[in-house]
This record gives C-alpha cells, structure tokens and sequence, in this order.
C-alpha cells in the first residue's frame, strides 16, 4: 500500500470486518480491502492483537532461526527494484567457493541454528550439477535443513536439488498483479513464476512466497490479492517486507514502503494461514529500528540472521541500508536472542 493511497475506512467497519476474519476460512476481498485501506494504528490495534492471539494459538512462542548465506550477487534478471539487477554496473559481483559456502554452512550450525538458507541473484554459473554437488556436501557434512533461494529454475532442477537432499525453496511471488508484475519484471513472466511455486509445492518442498509492501502502482486491492494468493498457494512461509528504493535502480525516486502498511500485510497473512511461517525481515528493521519487534508483536515467528562473510555480505546489495550494523556474528546472534527473549518469546536452537 503506498504512501499516498490510504482511504479512510469508516468507523466501525474495520470491527466488523475483524469479526468475520477471526472466524475460519478465507477471507472476504472487500474485508482484506478494508482493513489494508486502514492508515489508522489505534483502529488497526484489534487486528494486531488477533493475529498475535492467532500465531500463539497455531505455531506457540518459539521463533526459528534460518541462517543465511548469499553466495552469489550476479543475477540474469532486471528486476526494476533491485540493487543486484543485471545493468547495475556499479556493483562488484562476487561468487563464493564451495570451500567458503561450506564454512559458513559450519557457522550456522556453530550457532546452534537447524536450517541454513543459500541465496543468489539468478546465476546460470550455477549448473544443476555443480549446485546438487554442493547441496550433497552440506547435507553430509553438516546435516542441517537446507532452504534455497536461486529464483526460477526448470522443474528438472528442483527435482534434482530436491534429490540431492534440499529441503524448502523460497521464491516470492512478488505481486498477484499480472500488470504490475510485468511492469516491474521486464524479462520475466508471472504466469512462469507461479508455474515455479506450483512445481515446488508437488516436489514436497516446504514453499515460501511473499512479496513487498509499498511498490509504486500496489494499492490495497492488489494486497488483498496477495493474501489470498499466498492462501490458496498453500504457501508454508511468506516474506513479507518494506519496499525500499535502490538508487542505482529505475525506482530510486520512488518513496519507501512504511512500517504500518507491512506490518497490517503481516497481521492478516497469519490471520489467513495461522500456521505459515513469517519471518521478521531484515529491510523492515532498515525501515525503523524496532522492525523486528513489531513484526514478531503481529504474527512473526521467524528470524534469518546473516551468515555470509562480510566482504561479501556488503555487496549483496539488495536495498540501502541491509548490511549496516555490527559485523560480528557472534555480536548479531546475541543482540537477537536478547530481544527474542525480551518479546516473551522462546528461541529454536539444537543441542
Ligand atoms: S529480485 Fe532476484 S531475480 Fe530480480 S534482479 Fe534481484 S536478485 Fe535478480
């Protein structure tokens, strides 16, 4: 929902809206609608605390931690949001090796943390065989659970990276518009993006969707589609954050997303699907110092702290602002646990 389309949404309404949502089933468009056209923080108080009642009640006070690993910031696509688009000659591109990928896998599972998330830009660099190879090497070496994040593949490949022992594959769908989807997506087609998501989800990968909130052309009837796509996707975890413009991108003069808009997406997604998994984003903690509480404050159970080496970690340069802060993993992983805890809230380790 963008900074200047916010309706008002007249007084009571939202009540009843609420009322209906609370109840089973999917969500009523116009009720979606309504609430997301909400700009008022008091009268949104009630979603809030329904979807936090919802995430107690459907996943419990524990918050899981996913380590993730950005291993490659070249990328085929041109996307007009990202940092890492193709055209951006500004950046300098990096791959790990499969010797430094590994170490930081070791790191996570140091961190007491299950599940490690390996991310890049769409990279053909990466044949089916070299990424099966290293999937296998990670499985055996470490044993952790293994989400990927590479973009859109051929159906053969994420049956072969779900062979070679992955476990969940994130890929967000971005936006239920076809008209904004290919506005914002020059070489790239929703329907295959959606063909991708369903392929993953009959391989068996646990599947996550998502989308950011604050897009120029998004209003609060597209949102609502997204909800309601992320539903009927049977999505198991969604990402859910701020759009914040890039400079070196067509976008940069466009205004950034803001805190409410994402944080209604949020309280309504767990009101959807009570038992998806959400993470508290890193670009809404860019966004306002407090991202990461509030998001956990309405639905969010999910944290994915960075565990790419920071000479590498700097150039994944998505957004402005994701790699400010301390370096230090160690110094991250406790600062993290401290305000999980202070939420109420339990921390997923292993032993
Ligand atoms: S959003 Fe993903 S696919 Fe698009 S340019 Fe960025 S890294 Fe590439």
């Amino acid at each position: 929902m963008p900074r200047q389309a916010a309706p008002m949404t007249a007084p009571g309404k939202i009540t009843d809206c609420l009322e209906r949502l609370k109840g089973s089933g999917l969500p009523q468009r116009d009720d979606l609608i309504a609430l997301l056209s909400c700009a008022d923080e008091k009268e949104l108080k009630p979603l809030f605390l329904a979807a936090d009642a919802r995430r107690k009640a459907a996943v419990g006070d524990v918050v899981h931690l996913r380590g993730i690993v950005e291993f490659s910031n070249y990328c085929e696509r041109n996307c007009l949001y990202c940092g890492l688009r193709r055209v951006n000659r500004q950046l300098k591109r990096y791959r790990m090796s499969n010797r430094e990928i590994l170490e930081a896998a070791f790191a996570v599972k140091a961190a007491k943390i299950p599940t490690l998330v390996l991310q890049s830009g769409e990279d053909s660099f990466y044949t089916t065989e070299k990424l099966c190879s290293l999937i296998q090497s990670i499985k055996a070496e470490t044993g952790l659970v293994v989400t990927l994040s590479l973009g859109e593949r051929p159906r053969n490949d994420y049956h072969a990276f779900r062979e070679a022992g992955a476990d969940r594959y994130l890929l967000k769908h971005e936006t239920a518009s076809p008209s904004l989807y290919g506005r914002l997506h020059p070489d790239s087609r929703q329907e295959n993006r959606l063909q991708c998501l369903k392929w993953l989800k009959e391989l068996r990968y646990e599947t996550g969707a998502g989308i950011m909130v604050g897009l120029p052309g998004q209003d609060a009837a597209v949102l609502a589609d997204d909800i309601l796509l992320i539903s009927s996707l049977k999505a198991d975890m969604a990402g859910i954050g701020p759009f914040l413009p890039h400079p070196q991108t067509p976008l940069a003069a466009c205004p950034s997303g803001m805190v409410l808009p994402v944080l209604t997406v949020l309280a309504l997604v767990r009101l959807a699907c009570p038992t998806i998994n959400l993470p508290a984003t890193t670009a809404l903690s860019v966004l306002h110092p407090e991202g990461r509480k509030k998001a956990l404050a309405v639905g969010a159970n999910v944290v994915m702290p960075d565990f790419t080496p920071p000479a590498y970690r700097r150039l994944y340069d998505l957004y402005p602002g994701r790699t400010a802060g301390s370096e230090d993993t160690e110094l991250i992983m406790e600062t993290l646990k401290k305000e999980i805890i202070c939420c109420g809230r339990t921390l997923q380790v292993t032993t």
